[in-house]
């Protein structure tokens, strides 16, 4: 089992959204440590936290000066979007393993030359659910400077202009689509 919190092959939980409407709350599963995720993606990223009831993942103890860092990361998600250049909100999305939380923000941790991506549900998964993330993750959390901080801005400089480039490669891309729409009108 993952956590103890329930029979995965047993009975639907009551309040357990079904159908494709569900599929918009759901936080998208991407495995940690993978360069892609909802919100970034590149050689420089890391996937942290994407989790989903369908995925199994670690569970244990973690250090409680790391689930407080985090926590403080996670409120301040929305002052990391402009120095990320990150996109605001993407819609609410709810805990799948219990359907008792939901969060809507995304968080950047820099670590030297990697940008670690989790949901803002990851303070929630290392509380409620004991979910470990790697060992890296946690290094960079109780290291790295918070957002709103001229430091925290310093430190994901370089991979703000990632992000810059690649809206401007996918905007050029969008273009070309919607000439050759235009070409075949
Ligand atoms: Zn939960």
């Amino acid at each position: 089992m993952l956590d103890g919190g329930g029979d995965l092959d047993g009975e639907p939980a009551g309040n357990l959204i079904t159908g494709s409407a569900a599929e918009g709350f759901r936080v998208s599963w991407f495995p940690d440590m993978g360069t892609a995720c909802m919100i970034a993606h590149g050689g420089h990223v890391r996937a942290i936290g994407w989790l989903s009831d369908q995925h199994p993942f670690p569970t244990g103890d973690t250090p409680p000066e790391f689930l407080a860092r985090l926590k403080e990361f996670c409120r301040r998600w929305f002052d990391g979007l402009e120095p990320l250049a990150w996109g605001g909100f993407m819609g609410p999305h709810q805990c799948e393993l219990c359907w008792r939380s939901a969060a809507s923000g995304n968080i950047g941790v820099p670590a030297g030359d990697v940008l670690f991506a989790a949901p803002e549900m990851v303070a929630h998964y290392v509380e409620a659910h004991r979910y470990v993330p790697p060992p890296e993750f946690v290094a960079a959390v109780l290291s790295a400077p918070l957002p709103g901080t001229p430091e925290y801005a310093e430190a994901v400089a370089a991979f703000r202009e990632v992000k810059m480039r690649q809206l401007a490669e996918w905007r050029a891309e969008l273009d070309r689509r919607s000439q050759t729409t235009t070409d075949l009108a």
